[in-house]
């Protein structure tokens, strides 16, 4: 992969990164709200707010996940392995990389993986 494709994908990431920390600072700072919302109907409200919570925390988890996916790759890029299988080091399809810049494995790895 040249330096001007590394730079692609870069940005790439880099947008995507701060999607992921856009996205957790806003479910944050909706948070915050919900606790102080303050419903005449308080059954109603706490089962809202336990719900809300669940909802919450699997949202963040979700962005956690992709935002630490995302850091690997940018990682990666720094380190000159950008574009390489962590399993077995062949170059990774660039249609691969162009559907998800942060992908990890070549196409053989990943269905061995996803094999049975
Ligand atoms: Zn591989």
């Amino acid at each position: 992969m040249n330096a001007a494709e590394q730079t692609v994908y870069r940005t790439r990431l880099a947008s995507d990164l701060a999607q992921q920390l856009d996205s957790i600072a806003g479910l944050l700072a909706a948070t915050g709200k919900v606790a102080q919302d303050v419903s005449p109907d308080m059954r109603q409200a706490r089962l809202d707010a336990m719900a809300q919570q669940v909802n919450t925390r699997d949202q963040l988890e979700k962005f956690n996940l992709r935002r630490r996916k995302v850091e690997a790759a940018l990682a990666r890029v720094d380190a000159g392995a950008y574009g390489l299988c962590c399993e077995c080091r062949a170059t990774i399809d660039d249609d691969r990389l162009d559907a998800d810049p942060a992908e990890v494995f070549c196409q053989e790895c990943a269905d061995e993986r996803e094999a049975p």
